[in-house]
Protein backbone atom coordinates (compact mmCIF):
# COMPACT_ATOMS: atom_id res chain seq x y z
CA UNK A 1 0.00 0.00 0.00
CA UNK A 2 1.30 3.34 -0.87
CA UNK A 3 1.27 6.25 2.13
CA UNK A 4 -0.95 8.73 0.01
CA UNK A 5 -1.55 11.06 3.25
CA UNK A 6 -1.72 14.65 1.79
CA UNK A 7 1.30 16.09 3.94
CA UNK A 8 3.07 12.81 5.10
CA UNK A 9 6.02 15.27 6.96
CA UNK A 10 3.62 15.75 9.36
CA UNK A 11 3.78 12.46 10.97
CA UNK A 12 6.99 13.53 11.88
CA UNK A 13 5.88 16.06 14.42
CA UNK A 14 5.12 15.35 18.17
CA UNK A 15 5.58 13.11 21.39
CA UNK A 16 8.71 11.12 22.86
CA UNK A 17 9.24 7.96 21.27
CA UNK A 18 10.48 5.91 24.12
CA UNK A 19 11.79 2.40 24.56
CA UNK A 20 10.43 1.50 27.62
CA UNK A 21 12.70 -1.62 29.13
CA UNK A 22 10.25 -2.86 31.70
CA UNK A 23 7.09 -4.14 31.00
CA UNK A 24 4.20 -1.33 30.24
CA UNK A 25 0.68 -1.66 29.32
CA UNK A 26 0.06 1.95 27.25
CA UNK A 27 -3.22 1.91 24.80
CA UNK A 28 -2.45 4.19 21.71
CA UNK A 29 -5.72 5.30 19.66
CA UNK A 30 -5.27 4.71 15.71
CA UNK A 31 -5.96 7.99 13.30
CA UNK A 32 -8.04 7.65 10.49
CA UNK A 33 -6.14 8.40 7.09
CA UNK A 34 -8.20 8.45 3.29
CA UNK A 35 -6.19 6.61 1.25
CA UNK A 36 -6.84 9.11 -1.84
CA UNK A 37 -9.58 8.83 -4.10
CA UNK A 38 -13.39 10.51 -4.26
CA UNK A 39 -14.76 7.49 -2.57
CA UNK A 40 -11.63 6.88 -0.10
CA UNK A 41 -10.78 4.13 1.53
CA UNK A 42 -10.52 4.98 5.32
CA UNK A 43 -7.76 3.00 6.94
CA UNK A 44 -6.61 3.07 11.01
CA UNK A 45 -3.22 3.53 11.19
CA UNK A 46 -1.31 3.41 14.83
CA UNK A 47 2.22 3.12 13.53
CA UNK A 48 3.97 5.76 13.59
CA UNK A 49 2.65 6.99 16.44
CA UNK A 50 2.90 10.58 17.69
CA UNK A 51 3.85 8.59 21.08
CA UNK A 52 5.38 5.21 19.39
CA UNK A 53 7.88 5.55 16.38
CA UNK A 54 7.71 1.84 15.92
CA UNK A 55 8.14 -1.34 18.04
CA UNK A 56 10.96 -3.42 17.02
CA UNK A 57 11.33 -3.00 13.40
CA UNK A 58 7.79 -2.68 13.20
CA UNK A 59 7.24 0.63 12.21
CA UNK A 60 4.19 1.28 9.78
CA UNK A 61 0.94 -0.24 11.16
CA UNK A 62 -2.29 0.48 8.58
CA UNK A 63 -5.82 -1.63 9.41
CA UNK A 64 -8.68 -1.13 7.16
CA UNK A 65 -11.84 -2.64 6.07
CA UNK A 66 -14.23 -4.18 6.13
CA UNK A 67 -15.05 -2.73 2.72
CA UNK A 68 -16.58 -3.19 -0.05
CA UNK A 69 -14.35 -3.44 -3.04
CA UNK A 70 -17.12 -2.84 -4.99
CA UNK A 71 -18.10 0.20 -3.35
CA UNK A 72 -14.68 1.62 -2.26
CA UNK A 73 -12.25 -0.72 -4.50
CA UNK A 74 -8.42 -0.62 -3.41
CA UNK A 75 -6.79 0.38 -6.30
CA UNK A 76 -2.91 1.84 -5.79
CA UNK A 77 -1.07 2.33 -8.91
CA UNK A 78 2.79 1.92 -9.02
CA UNK A 79 4.55 3.42 -6.30
CA UNK A 80 8.44 2.77 -5.17
CA UNK A 81 9.48 1.71 -1.87
CA UNK A 82 13.17 2.04 0.12
CA UNK A 83 14.42 0.91 3.15
CA UNK A 84 11.41 -1.31 4.47
CA UNK A 85 9.79 -4.71 4.09
CA UNK A 86 6.09 -4.67 3.67
CA UNK A 87 3.46 -7.38 5.10
CA UNK A 88 0.53 -7.56 3.61
CA UNK A 89 -1.94 -9.70 5.64
CA UNK A 90 -5.51 -10.37 4.57
CA UNK A 91 -8.35 -10.84 6.83
CA UNK A 92 -10.82 -10.61 3.97
CA UNK A 93 -11.11 -10.22 0.21
CA UNK A 94 -8.40 -10.38 -2.32
CA UNK A 95 -5.88 -8.40 -3.39
CA UNK A 96 -3.47 -8.51 -6.74
CA UNK A 97 0.12 -8.02 -6.37
CA UNK A 98 2.24 -6.57 -9.12
CA UNK A 99 5.60 -5.71 -8.80
CA UNK A 100 8.75 -4.33 -10.31
CA UNK A 101 10.61 -7.84 -9.79
CA UNK A 102 8.02 -9.50 -11.71
CA UNK A 103 5.65 -10.77 -9.57
CA UNK A 104 2.14 -11.02 -9.62
CA UNK A 105 -0.03 -12.63 -6.70
CA UNK A 106 -2.84 -12.94 -5.57
CA UNK A 107 -3.04 -12.17 -2.08
CA UNK A 108 -5.49 -14.32 0.34
CA UNK A 109 -6.54 -14.52 4.10
CA UNK A 110 -4.01 -16.63 6.16
CA UNK A 111 -0.98 -16.53 3.65
CA UNK A 112 1.82 -13.77 3.78
CA UNK A 113 2.66 -11.60 1.15
CA UNK A 114 6.15 -9.97 2.31
CA UNK A 115 7.99 -7.81 -0.20
CA UNK A 116 11.69 -6.66 0.43
CA UNK A 117 12.25 -3.10 -0.80
CA UNK A 118 15.80 -2.83 -0.24
CA UNK A 119 17.46 -0.14 -2.54
CA UNK A 120 14.28 -0.37 -4.60
CA UNK A 121 11.23 -1.59 -6.03
CA UNK A 122 7.65 -0.69 -7.29
CA UNK A 123 4.69 -2.20 -6.68
CA UNK A 124 0.64 -1.82 -7.40
CA UNK A 125 -1.88 -3.27 -5.04
CA UNK A 126 -5.86 -3.86 -6.98
CA UNK A 127 -8.89 -5.28 -4.42
CA UNK A 128 -10.43 -7.85 -6.76
CA UNK A 129 -14.40 -8.38 -6.56
CA UNK A 130 -13.98 -12.01 -5.85
CA UNK A 131 -15.43 -11.36 -2.56
CA UNK A 132 -17.91 -8.99 -0.98
CA UNK A 133 -15.70 -7.75 1.61
CA UNK A 134 -12.20 -6.35 2.00
CA UNK A 135 -10.09 -6.47 5.06
CA UNK A 136 -6.61 -6.64 6.06
CA UNK A 137 -3.66 -5.16 7.81
CA UNK A 138 -0.72 -3.53 5.93
CA UNK A 139 2.47 -3.43 7.87
CA UNK A 140 6.00 -1.96 7.34
CA UNK A 141 9.48 -3.58 8.71
CA UNK A 142 12.15 -1.35 8.28
CA UNK A 143 15.77 -2.81 7.29
CA UNK A 144 18.50 -2.10 9.78
CA UNK A 145 21.33 0.08 7.77
CA UNK A 146 23.81 -3.09 6.76
CA UNK A 147 20.28 -4.54 5.08
CA UNK A 148 19.09 -1.36 3.18
CA UNK A 149 21.46 -1.79 0.10
CA UNK A 150 19.50 -5.53 -0.14
CA UNK A 151 18.50 -6.45 -4.00
CA UNK A 152 14.52 -6.11 -3.53
CA UNK A 153 12.55 -9.68 -3.83
CA UNK A 154 8.96 -10.40 -3.37
CA UNK A 155 7.70 -14.04 -1.09
CA UNK A 156 4.86 -15.69 -0.98
CA UNK A 157 3.84 -17.82 2.00
CA UNK A 158 0.94 -20.46 1.95
CA UNK A 159 2.12 -22.37 4.73
CA UNK A 160 2.62 -20.54 8.13
CA UNK A 161 3.07 -22.55 11.45
CA UNK A 162 0.85 -22.16 14.20
CA UNK A 163 1.25 -21.92 17.88
CA UNK A 164 -1.89 -23.35 20.07
CA UNK A 165 -2.55 -23.32 23.28
CA UNK A 166 -5.94 -23.46 25.34
CA UNK A 167 -8.48 -21.61 23.23
CA UNK A 168 -5.64 -19.54 21.46
CA UNK A 169 -4.19 -20.03 18.17
CA UNK A 170 -1.44 -17.94 16.79
CA UNK A 171 -0.11 -17.71 13.41
CA UNK A 172 3.39 -16.82 12.79
CA UNK A 173 4.09 -14.31 10.07
CA UNK A 174 7.32 -13.40 11.00
CA UNK A 175 10.05 -14.67 13.43
CA UNK A 176 8.89 -17.59 15.83
CA UNK A 177 6.20 -17.90 18.86
CA UNK A 178 7.40 -21.31 21.00
CA UNK A 179 8.54 -23.92 18.42
CA UNK A 180 6.43 -22.41 15.93
CA UNK A 181 8.51 -20.77 13.67
CA UNK A 182 7.96 -18.76 9.90
CA UNK A 183 9.97 -19.13 7.01
CA UNK A 184 9.88 -15.67 5.93
CA UNK A 185 13.07 -13.59 5.37
CA UNK A 186 13.83 -11.17 8.13
CA UNK A 187 16.69 -8.92 8.34
CA UNK A 188 16.63 -8.47 12.43
CA UNK A 189 15.06 -9.99 15.25
CA UNK A 190 11.44 -9.71 14.87
CA UNK A 191 8.77 -11.28 15.78
CA UNK A 192 4.33 -10.99 13.99
CA UNK A 193 1.72 -13.27 14.57
CA UNK A 194 -2.31 -13.55 14.12
CA UNK A 195 -3.90 -14.34 17.44
CA UNK A 196 -7.52 -16.21 17.12
CA UNK A 197 -9.28 -16.83 20.54
CA UNK A 198 -12.20 -18.64 20.52
CA UNK A 199 -15.05 -16.97 22.51
CA UNK A 200 -14.49 -17.74 26.27
CA UNK A 201 -10.83 -18.96 25.29
CA UNK A 202 -7.47 -17.63 26.27
CA UNK A 203 -3.83 -18.34 27.38
CA UNK A 204 -0.29 -17.53 27.26
CA UNK A 205 1.84 -16.54 24.80
CA UNK A 206 5.57 -16.95 24.93
CA UNK A 207 7.29 -14.29 24.73
CA UNK A 208 11.17 -13.13 23.88
CA UNK A 209 11.76 -10.82 27.12
CA UNK A 210 14.57 -8.81 25.14
CA UNK A 211 11.89 -7.59 22.51
CA UNK A 212 10.11 -4.95 23.08
CA UNK A 213 6.19 -6.21 22.02
CA UNK A 214 2.61 -4.41 21.03
CA UNK A 215 -1.08 -5.88 20.32
CA UNK A 216 -3.40 -4.30 17.56
CA UNK A 217 -6.48 -5.20 18.53
CA UNK A 218 -8.40 -6.43 14.91
CA UNK A 219 -11.96 -7.43 17.09
CA UNK A 220 -13.93 -5.85 20.02
CA UNK A 221 -13.47 -7.83 23.18
CA UNK A 222 -10.22 -8.68 23.07
CA UNK A 223 -8.18 -9.14 26.65
CA UNK A 224 -4.47 -7.76 26.75
CA UNK A 225 -2.66 -8.34 29.80
CA UNK A 226 -6.17 -8.14 32.35
CA UNK A 227 -7.52 -4.81 30.38
CA UNK A 228 -10.34 -4.99 27.71
CA UNK A 229 -9.58 -2.81 24.03
CA UNK A 230 -11.37 -1.70 21.19
CA UNK A 231 -10.86 -2.76 17.82
CA UNK A 232 -8.20 -0.49 16.12
CA UNK A 233 -6.39 -0.16 19.16
CA UNK A 234 -2.52 -0.42 19.67
CA UNK A 235 -1.64 -1.83 23.13
CA UNK A 236 2.14 -1.37 23.55
CA UNK A 237 3.91 -3.71 26.29
CA UNK A 238 7.63 -2.26 26.65
CA UNK A 239 10.22 -4.83 26.77
CA UNK A 240 11.15 -7.53 29.96
CA UNK A 241 7.84 -9.80 29.29
CA UNK A 242 8.50 -13.64 28.65
CA UNK A 243 4.85 -13.67 28.36
CA UNK A 244 1.32 -12.74 27.72
CA UNK A 245 -1.92 -12.90 28.53
CA UNK A 246 -4.46 -13.19 25.86
CA UNK A 247 -8.54 -13.50 25.86
CA UNK A 248 -11.59 -13.10 23.87
CA UNK A 249 -14.07 -11.41 26.23
CA UNK A 250 -17.67 -12.31 25.57
CA UNK A 251 -17.05 -13.41 21.99
CA UNK A 252 -14.50 -14.82 19.48
CA UNK A 253 -11.61 -12.22 19.57
CA UNK A 254 -8.17 -11.28 17.87
CA UNK A 255 -5.18 -9.46 17.60
CA UNK A 256 -2.21 -9.07 15.84
CA UNK A 257 1.00 -9.63 17.73
CA UNK A 258 4.07 -7.54 17.11
CA UNK A 259 7.28 -7.24 18.43
CA UNK A 260 11.20 -6.89 18.01
CA UNK A 261 14.26 -6.22 19.77
CA UNK A 262 14.29 -2.36 19.82
CA UNK A 263 15.76 -0.97 16.66
CA UNK A 264 18.25 1.85 17.64
CA UNK A 265 18.87 3.43 14.18
CA UNK A 266 17.41 6.71 13.84
CA UNK A 267 14.63 6.88 11.01
CA UNK A 268 13.55 9.27 8.68
CA UNK A 269 10.13 8.32 7.55
CA UNK A 270 8.36 10.20 4.08
CA UNK A 271 5.79 9.20 1.70
CA UNK A 272 6.61 5.49 1.09
CA UNK A 273 10.74 5.42 1.81
CA UNK A 274 12.29 4.49 4.96
CA UNK A 275 15.68 6.64 5.22
CA UNK A 276 17.63 7.80 7.46
CA UNK A 277 18.37 11.57 5.90
CA UNK A 278 17.16 14.43 4.32
CA UNK A 279 19.17 14.30 1.25
CA UNK A 280 18.61 10.60 0.84
CA UNK A 281 15.29 10.68 0.68
CA UNK A 282 15.16 14.02 -1.33
CA UNK A 283 17.05 11.37 -4.03
CA UNK A 284 14.61 8.60 -3.95
CA UNK A 285 12.61 11.12 -4.67
CA UNK A 286 13.69 13.05 -7.16
CA UNK A 287 14.97 9.49 -8.67
CA UNK A 288 11.03 8.03 -8.41
CA UNK A 289 10.00 11.15 -10.39
CA UNK A 290 11.89 10.15 -13.32
CA UNK A 291 10.51 6.69 -13.32
CA UNK A 292 7.33 8.12 -13.32
CA UNK A 293 8.40 10.25 -16.55
CA UNK A 294 9.49 6.81 -18.27
CA UNK A 295 13.56 6.79 -17.19
CA UNK A 296 15.04 3.50 -16.37
CA UNK A 297 15.71 4.02 -12.64
CA UNK A 298 16.47 1.93 -9.96
CA UNK A 299 12.46 1.19 -9.71
CA UNK A 300 12.15 -0.96 -12.27
CA UNK A 301 8.63 -1.08 -14.20
CA UNK A 302 5.30 -2.59 -12.91
CA UNK A 303 4.44 -4.76 -15.75
CA UNK A 304 0.86 -5.96 -16.54
CA UNK A 305 -0.83 -2.83 -14.63
CA UNK A 306 -3.33 -0.91 -16.37
CA UNK A 307 -2.92 2.33 -15.52
CA UNK A 308 0.14 5.13 -14.97
CA UNK A 309 2.60 5.28 -12.01
CA UNK A 310 1.74 7.22 -8.35
CA UNK A 311 3.59 10.85 -8.81
CA UNK A 312 5.28 11.07 -5.30
CA UNK A 313 4.14 14.48 -3.43
CA UNK A 314 6.20 17.27 -2.95
CA UNK A 315 8.55 17.80 -0.25
CA UNK A 316 7.97 19.79 2.61
CA UNK A 317 10.01 23.84 2.25
CA UNK A 318 11.48 22.60 5.50
CA UNK A 319 14.23 19.99 6.28
CA UNK A 320 12.99 16.66 6.90
CA UNK A 321 14.50 15.21 10.58
CA UNK A 322 14.90 11.56 11.01
CA UNK A 323 13.05 10.18 14.56
CA UNK A 324 15.16 8.47 16.96
CA UNK A 325 14.11 6.29 20.01
CA UNK A 326 15.00 8.06 23.54
MN1 LIG B 1 3.22 -0.05 -1.14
Amino acid sequence: MSNLERRPDEELAGGLATVSAEPVRRVLQPREVPLGGPRAMLVRRTLPHRGLRSVGAWCFVDDYGPADPAESPMRVPPHPHTGLQTVTWLLDGEVLHQDSVGSSALVRPGALSLMTAGRGISHAETSTPSSPTLRGVQLWVALPDEARETAPAFEHHDALPVHEVGGLSATVVLGRVGDAVSPATTYSPIVGADVQLAAGGGGELPLEPSFEHAVLALSDGLVVDGGEVSRGSLVYLGCGRDRLALTGGGGAARGLLLGGEPFDEELLMWWNFVGRDHDEVEAVRDEWQRAVAGEETRFGRVEGYDGGALPAPALPGVRLRPRGRP
